[in-house]
Protein backbone atom coordinates (compact mmCIF):
# COMPACT_ATOMS: atom_id res chain seq x y z
CA UNK A 1 0.00 0.00 0.00
CA UNK A 2 2.84 2.44 1.18
CA UNK A 3 4.73 1.34 -2.07
CA UNK A 4 1.57 2.29 -4.22
CA UNK A 5 1.08 5.32 -3.13
CA UNK A 6 4.54 6.57 -3.24
CA UNK A 7 4.37 5.33 -6.90
CA UNK A 8 1.56 7.42 -7.32
CA UNK A 9 2.98 10.62 -5.76
CA UNK A 10 6.07 9.87 -9.00
CA UNK A 11 3.23 9.67 -11.53
CA UNK A 12 1.32 12.91 -10.84
CA UNK A 13 4.94 14.89 -10.32
CA UNK A 14 6.02 13.16 -13.76
CA UNK A 15 2.27 14.38 -15.64
CA UNK A 16 2.50 17.81 -13.65
CA UNK A 17 5.84 18.53 -15.31
CA UNK A 18 5.12 17.53 -19.12
CA UNK A 19 2.22 19.71 -18.90
CA UNK A 20 4.08 22.47 -17.53
CA UNK A 21 7.01 21.49 -20.26
CA UNK A 22 3.82 21.23 -22.87
CA UNK A 23 2.29 24.53 -22.03
CA UNK A 24 5.77 26.39 -21.92
CA UNK A 25 5.30 27.21 -25.62
CA UNK A 26 6.83 30.87 -25.51
CA UNK A 27 10.40 30.74 -26.10
CA UNK A 28 12.86 32.23 -22.80
CA UNK A 29 13.26 36.39 -23.25
CA UNK A 30 16.55 37.88 -22.51
CA UNK A 31 17.12 41.56 -22.46
CA UNK A 32 20.79 43.10 -21.94
CA UNK A 33 21.59 46.70 -21.78
CA UNK A 34 24.55 48.99 -21.17
CA UNK A 35 25.34 52.75 -22.31
CA UNK A 36 28.20 52.47 -25.45
CA UNK A 37 29.01 54.59 -28.03
CA UNK A 38 27.40 57.91 -26.65
CA UNK A 39 23.93 56.35 -26.11
CA UNK A 40 21.68 53.51 -24.72
CA UNK A 41 21.91 50.10 -26.13
CA UNK A 42 19.52 46.99 -25.34
CA UNK A 43 19.93 43.86 -26.91
CA UNK A 44 17.31 41.30 -27.07
CA UNK A 45 17.06 37.53 -27.40
CA UNK A 46 14.18 35.05 -27.54
CA UNK A 47 15.31 30.71 -27.14
CA UNK A 48 17.79 28.49 -24.96
CA UNK A 49 21.15 30.63 -26.07
CA UNK A 50 19.72 34.12 -25.39
CA UNK A 51 21.80 34.85 -22.49
CA UNK A 52 25.25 33.86 -24.51
CA UNK A 53 24.18 35.47 -27.87
CA UNK A 54 23.00 39.02 -25.82
CA UNK A 55 26.44 38.82 -23.24
CA UNK A 56 28.93 38.00 -26.23
CA UNK A 57 26.68 40.59 -28.82
CA UNK A 58 27.36 43.00 -25.63
CA UNK A 59 31.18 42.25 -25.63
CA UNK A 60 31.31 42.80 -29.47
CA UNK A 61 29.87 46.62 -29.53
CA UNK A 62 32.60 47.49 -26.65
CA UNK A 63 35.22 46.14 -28.52
CA UNK A 64 33.99 48.00 -31.87
CA UNK A 65 32.88 51.26 -29.60
CA UNK A 66 37.22 51.00 -28.48
CA UNK A 67 38.65 50.58 -32.07
CA UNK A 68 36.38 53.12 -33.69
CA UNK A 69 35.44 56.01 -30.92
CA UNK A 70 37.33 59.34 -31.61
CA UNK A 71 38.42 59.17 -27.83
CA UNK A 72 39.55 55.39 -27.21
CA UNK A 73 43.09 56.48 -27.10
CA UNK A 74 44.26 52.57 -28.04
CA UNK A 75 41.74 52.43 -30.62
CA UNK A 76 42.50 53.18 -34.57
CA UNK A 77 40.61 56.59 -34.90
CA UNK A 78 42.28 58.38 -32.25
CA UNK A 79 45.60 57.14 -33.03
CA UNK A 80 44.79 58.29 -36.91
CA UNK A 81 43.49 61.73 -35.95
CA UNK A 82 46.91 62.08 -33.66
CA UNK A 83 49.20 61.03 -36.31
CA UNK A 84 47.30 63.84 -39.11
CA UNK A 85 49.84 65.47 -40.69
CA UNK A 86 53.00 63.06 -39.80
CA UNK A 87 52.46 59.42 -40.91
CA UNK A 88 49.45 56.94 -41.63
CA UNK A 89 48.51 54.56 -39.03
CA UNK A 90 48.47 50.69 -39.21
CA UNK A 91 44.67 50.15 -38.73
CA UNK A 92 42.33 46.84 -38.32
CA UNK A 93 40.82 45.35 -40.94
CA UNK A 94 37.71 46.19 -39.76
CA UNK A 95 38.03 49.85 -39.62
CA UNK A 96 39.42 49.82 -42.72
CA UNK A 97 36.03 48.47 -44.14
CA UNK A 98 33.82 50.94 -42.28
CA UNK A 99 36.61 53.87 -43.71
CA UNK A 100 36.28 52.06 -46.93
CA UNK A 101 31.96 51.96 -46.64
CA UNK A 102 32.13 55.63 -45.65
CA UNK A 103 34.23 56.36 -48.61
CA UNK A 104 31.47 54.93 -50.98
CA UNK A 105 28.83 57.26 -49.38
CA UNK A 106 30.99 59.98 -50.10
CA UNK A 107 31.57 59.48 -53.55
CA UNK A 108 27.42 58.93 -53.76
CA UNK A 109 26.51 62.12 -52.32
CA UNK A 110 29.49 64.04 -53.45
CA UNK A 111 31.15 64.66 -50.15
CA UNK A 112 27.38 65.62 -48.60
CA UNK A 113 28.27 62.74 -46.41
CA UNK A 114 32.59 62.95 -45.03
CA UNK A 115 34.12 61.40 -42.52
CA UNK A 116 36.84 63.58 -41.90
CA UNK A 117 33.98 65.89 -40.71
CA UNK A 118 35.85 65.88 -37.43
CA UNK A 119 36.64 69.57 -37.32
CA UNK A 120 33.43 70.76 -37.59
CA UNK A 121 31.59 67.80 -35.05
CA UNK A 122 34.25 69.38 -32.78
CA UNK A 123 33.94 73.35 -33.09
CA UNK A 124 30.26 72.72 -32.79
CA UNK A 125 30.68 70.42 -29.85
CA UNK A 126 26.59 69.54 -30.44
CA UNK A 127 25.65 67.60 -27.10
CA UNK A 128 28.32 69.42 -25.00
CA UNK A 129 28.66 73.04 -26.16
CA UNK A 130 25.08 75.24 -27.14
CA UNK A 131 26.47 78.43 -28.61
CA UNK A 132 26.67 79.15 -32.72
CA UNK A 133 30.93 79.16 -33.12
CA UNK A 134 32.02 82.07 -35.35
CA UNK A 135 31.69 82.19 -38.71
CA UNK A 136 35.33 82.15 -39.36
CA UNK A 137 35.83 78.99 -37.41
CA UNK A 138 33.03 77.42 -39.10
CA UNK A 139 34.88 78.42 -42.32
CA UNK A 140 38.73 77.37 -41.43
CA UNK A 141 37.25 74.06 -40.37
CA UNK A 142 35.56 73.20 -43.20
CA UNK A 143 38.89 73.86 -44.80
CA UNK A 144 39.75 70.88 -43.23
CA UNK A 145 37.03 68.42 -44.18
CA UNK A 146 37.95 66.75 -47.94
CA UNK A 147 37.42 62.69 -47.90
CA UNK A 148 39.03 62.88 -51.25
CA UNK A 149 42.22 63.33 -49.33
CA UNK A 150 41.91 60.80 -47.12
CA UNK A 151 44.85 58.08 -47.53
CA UNK A 152 43.48 54.48 -47.75
CA UNK A 153 46.57 52.36 -48.35
CA UNK A 154 44.79 48.70 -48.92
CA UNK A 155 47.70 46.52 -49.61
CA UNK A 156 49.95 48.32 -46.31
CA UNK A 157 46.50 48.11 -44.26
CA UNK A 158 46.97 52.14 -43.35
CA UNK A 159 45.33 54.82 -43.13
CA UNK A 160 46.52 58.25 -43.21
CA UNK A 161 45.64 62.05 -43.10
CA UNK A 162 47.75 64.55 -44.95
CA UNK A 163 47.19 67.60 -42.87
CA UNK A 164 47.33 68.23 -39.23
CA UNK A 165 43.97 69.05 -37.88
CA UNK A 166 42.47 67.10 -39.80
CA UNK A 167 40.23 64.10 -38.35
CA UNK A 168 37.55 61.53 -38.66
CA UNK A 169 34.80 60.96 -37.30
CA UNK A 170 32.73 57.95 -37.47
CA UNK A 171 29.95 59.04 -35.70
CA UNK A 172 27.80 58.30 -38.45
CA UNK A 173 28.24 55.02 -39.18
CA UNK A 174 29.77 53.17 -36.39
CA UNK A 175 26.81 52.03 -34.83
CA UNK A 176 25.67 50.62 -37.96
CA UNK A 177 28.71 48.49 -38.41
CA UNK A 178 28.21 47.59 -34.38
CA UNK A 179 24.71 46.43 -35.33
CA UNK A 180 25.75 44.34 -38.21
CA UNK A 181 28.56 42.34 -35.96
CA UNK A 182 25.82 41.76 -32.76
CA UNK A 183 23.58 40.41 -35.25
CA UNK A 184 25.99 38.35 -36.32
CA UNK A 185 26.93 37.06 -33.06
CA UNK A 186 23.02 36.77 -32.48
CA UNK A 187 23.32 33.98 -35.70
CA UNK A 188 26.22 32.22 -34.10
CA UNK A 189 23.94 30.88 -31.12
CA UNK A 190 21.33 30.36 -34.19
CA UNK A 191 18.39 32.63 -32.25
CA UNK A 192 15.66 32.96 -34.36
CA UNK A 193 14.00 35.77 -32.87
CA UNK A 194 15.83 39.08 -31.40
CA UNK A 195 16.31 42.80 -31.64
CA UNK A 196 19.10 44.62 -31.28
CA UNK A 197 18.05 48.77 -30.81
CA UNK A 198 21.58 50.57 -30.62
CA UNK A 199 20.20 54.00 -29.91
CA UNK A 200 17.48 53.86 -32.49
CA UNK A 201 19.38 52.13 -34.80
CA UNK A 202 17.00 48.93 -35.09
CA UNK A 203 17.94 45.70 -36.19
CA UNK A 204 15.44 42.83 -36.23
CA UNK A 205 16.81 39.32 -35.66
CA UNK A 206 14.41 36.75 -37.94
CA UNK A 207 10.91 36.72 -36.80
CA UNK A 208 8.83 37.29 -33.62
CA UNK A 209 8.37 34.46 -31.53
CA UNK A 210 5.21 33.65 -32.83
CA UNK A 211 6.64 33.61 -36.53
CA UNK A 212 5.14 37.15 -37.49
CA UNK A 213 7.20 39.85 -38.99
CA UNK A 214 8.72 42.52 -36.22
CA UNK A 215 6.81 45.35 -36.51
CA UNK A 216 9.10 48.63 -35.94
CA UNK A 217 8.19 51.89 -34.63
CA UNK A 218 9.58 54.94 -36.18
CA UNK A 219 9.93 57.73 -33.69
CA UNK A 220 8.15 60.52 -33.39
CA UNK A 221 10.86 63.22 -34.03
CA UNK A 222 8.57 65.60 -31.77
CA UNK A 223 7.80 63.48 -28.48
CA UNK A 224 9.76 61.43 -26.03
CA UNK A 225 11.69 58.84 -27.39
CA UNK A 226 8.67 55.36 -27.67
CA UNK A 227 6.62 57.93 -29.15
CA UNK A 228 5.87 56.35 -32.76
CA UNK A 229 4.30 58.27 -35.56
CA UNK A 230 4.39 55.48 -37.79
CA UNK A 231 4.70 51.50 -37.85
CA UNK A 232 6.73 48.90 -40.64
CA UNK A 233 7.07 45.27 -40.77
CA UNK A 234 10.01 43.81 -40.72
CA UNK A 235 12.20 40.51 -40.84
CA UNK A 236 15.71 39.99 -40.63
CA UNK A 237 16.52 44.13 -41.64
CA UNK A 238 17.99 47.08 -40.24
CA UNK A 239 16.03 50.53 -39.53
CA UNK A 240 18.58 53.03 -39.04
CA UNK A 241 17.07 56.57 -38.42
CA UNK A 242 18.79 59.89 -38.63
CA UNK A 243 16.55 62.78 -36.38
CA UNK A 244 17.28 66.26 -35.02
CA UNK A 245 16.03 65.04 -31.76
CA UNK A 246 18.81 63.21 -31.03
CA UNK A 247 21.29 65.75 -30.36
CA UNK A 248 20.71 69.73 -30.42
CA UNK A 249 20.49 72.88 -28.47
CA UNK A 250 17.66 75.60 -28.98
CA UNK A 251 19.78 78.98 -29.46
CA UNK A 252 17.47 82.05 -30.26
CA UNK A 253 14.39 79.97 -31.07
CA UNK A 254 16.22 78.31 -33.57
CA UNK A 255 17.05 74.30 -33.61
CA UNK A 256 20.97 73.02 -34.10
CA UNK A 257 21.44 69.40 -34.67
CA UNK A 258 24.28 67.13 -34.82
CA UNK A 259 24.13 66.17 -38.48
CA UNK A 260 26.16 69.03 -40.32
CA UNK A 261 26.26 70.18 -43.72
CA UNK A 262 30.19 70.04 -44.98
CA UNK A 263 28.85 72.27 -47.52
CA UNK A 264 27.41 75.64 -45.11
CA UNK A 265 29.43 74.43 -42.32
CA UNK A 266 25.98 74.62 -39.90
CA UNK A 267 23.41 71.63 -39.04
CA UNK A 268 21.74 70.65 -42.29
CA UNK A 269 18.63 72.96 -42.55
CA UNK A 270 16.55 71.53 -45.59
CA UNK A 271 12.98 70.78 -43.80
CA UNK A 272 13.91 67.22 -42.45
CA UNK A 273 13.68 66.38 -39.44
CA UNK A 274 14.12 62.53 -39.84
CA UNK A 275 14.93 60.00 -42.26
CA UNK A 276 14.68 56.16 -41.33
CA UNK A 277 16.24 53.95 -43.90
CA UNK A 278 15.52 50.44 -44.04
CA UNK A 279 18.11 47.75 -45.84
CA UNK A 280 19.90 44.54 -45.06
CA UNK A 281 22.75 45.71 -43.17
CA UNK A 282 22.99 48.24 -40.80
CA UNK A 283 26.19 49.91 -41.67
CA UNK A 284 24.50 51.20 -44.83
CA UNK A 285 21.27 52.31 -42.90
CA UNK A 286 23.27 54.29 -41.11
CA UNK A 287 25.73 55.77 -43.59
CA UNK A 288 22.35 56.07 -45.70
CA UNK A 289 20.22 58.09 -43.01
CA UNK A 290 22.65 60.54 -42.15
CA UNK A 291 23.84 61.06 -46.01
CA UNK A 292 20.20 61.40 -46.95
CA UNK A 293 19.46 63.70 -44.70
CA UNK A 294 22.21 66.02 -45.85
CA UNK A 295 21.01 65.44 -49.51
CA UNK A 296 17.40 66.78 -48.10
CA UNK A 297 14.24 65.40 -49.30
CA UNK A 298 14.62 65.78 -53.13
CA UNK A 299 18.14 64.22 -53.69
CA UNK A 300 17.91 62.42 -50.67
CA UNK A 301 14.72 60.69 -52.04
CA UNK A 302 16.15 60.20 -55.28
CA UNK A 303 19.31 58.56 -53.62
CA UNK A 304 17.22 55.92 -52.48
CA UNK A 305 14.57 55.27 -55.24
CA UNK A 306 18.52 54.26 -57.13
CA UNK A 307 19.58 51.95 -54.83
CA UNK A 308 18.57 48.39 -55.01
CA UNK A 309 17.12 47.03 -51.58
CA UNK A 310 17.21 50.11 -50.05
CA UNK A 311 14.07 51.60 -48.71
CA UNK A 312 13.40 54.95 -46.71
CA UNK A 313 10.95 57.19 -44.58
CA UNK A 314 11.27 60.90 -44.91
CA UNK A 315 9.74 63.14 -42.46
CA UNK A 316 9.36 67.14 -42.84
CA UNK A 317 9.02 69.90 -39.76
CA UNK A 318 5.39 70.34 -41.22
CA UNK A 319 4.59 66.86 -40.31
CA UNK A 320 4.23 65.04 -43.70
CA UNK A 321 5.44 61.79 -44.51
CA UNK A 322 7.63 60.77 -47.93
CA UNK A 323 7.77 56.51 -48.04
CA UNK A 324 10.28 55.49 -51.37
CA UNK A 325 8.23 53.36 -53.74
CA UNK A 326 9.09 49.85 -52.28
CA UNK A 327 7.20 51.12 -48.95
CA UNK A 328 3.72 52.40 -50.52
CA UNK A 329 1.19 50.69 -48.51
CA UNK A 330 3.35 49.18 -46.11
CA UNK A 331 3.40 52.23 -43.73
CA UNK A 332 0.69 52.04 -41.19
CA UNK A 333 0.61 56.03 -39.57
CA UNK A 334 -0.06 55.55 -36.32
CA UNK A 335 -0.42 59.14 -35.13
CA UNK A 336 -2.97 61.18 -37.14
CA UNK A 337 -1.27 64.23 -36.82
CA UNK A 338 1.84 62.56 -39.84
CA UNK A 339 -0.13 62.71 -42.91
CA UNK A 340 1.57 61.36 -46.19
CA UNK A 341 2.80 64.21 -48.78
CA UNK A 342 0.40 63.97 -51.26
CA UNK A 343 1.35 62.29 -54.75
CA UNK A 344 2.92 59.85 -52.20
P1 LIG B 1 22.98 59.27 -34.59
O1 LIG B 1 24.39 59.32 -34.10
O2 LIG B 1 22.05 60.07 -33.79
O3 LIG B 1 22.49 57.89 -34.85
P2 LIG B 1 23.69 59.85 -37.32
O4 LIG B 1 23.91 58.44 -37.71
O5 LIG B 1 22.95 60.67 -38.30
O6 LIG B 1 22.93 60.01 -35.97
O7 LIG B 1 25.12 60.46 -37.10
C1 LIG B 1 25.33 61.76 -36.66
C2 LIG B 1 26.79 61.87 -36.28
O8 LIG B 1 27.59 61.71 -37.46
C3 LIG B 1 27.20 63.19 -35.69
O9 LIG B 1 27.08 63.21 -34.30
C4 LIG B 1 28.64 63.31 -36.16
O10 LIG B 1 29.49 62.58 -35.30
C5 LIG B 1 28.64 62.64 -37.51
N1 LIG B 1 28.34 63.53 -38.65
C6 LIG B 1 27.70 64.74 -38.65
N2 LIG B 1 27.60 65.23 -39.88
C7 LIG B 1 28.19 64.32 -40.72
C8 LIG B 1 28.43 64.28 -42.14
N3 LIG B 1 28.05 65.26 -42.94
N4 LIG B 1 29.05 63.17 -42.62
C9 LIG B 1 29.47 62.18 -41.81
N5 LIG B 1 29.29 62.18 -40.49
C10 LIG B 1 28.66 63.23 -39.93
MG1 LIG C 1 23.95 57.52 -39.59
Amino acid sequence: MKYKKFHLIWVIAAMLLLTSVGCNKAPQKVVKTDFLMDTLMELTAYGPNGQKAVDDAMERIKEIDSMMSVSSKTGDIYKINEAAGKQPVKVSPETRYVVETAQHYSQLSDGAFDITIGPLVNLWGIGKKEDVPPLSAIKAAQKLIDYKKLELDASAGTIGLPQEGMSIDLGAIAKGYAGDEAAKVFKKYDIKSGILNLGGNIVVVGTRPDGKPWRVGIQNPFKPTGNYVAVVEEENKAVVTSGVYERYFIKDGKRYHHILDPFTGYPADNGLVSVSIITDKSIDADALSTTTFILGPQKGMELIEKLPGVEGIMITADKKIMVSSGLKGKVDIVDKDFTYEAGR
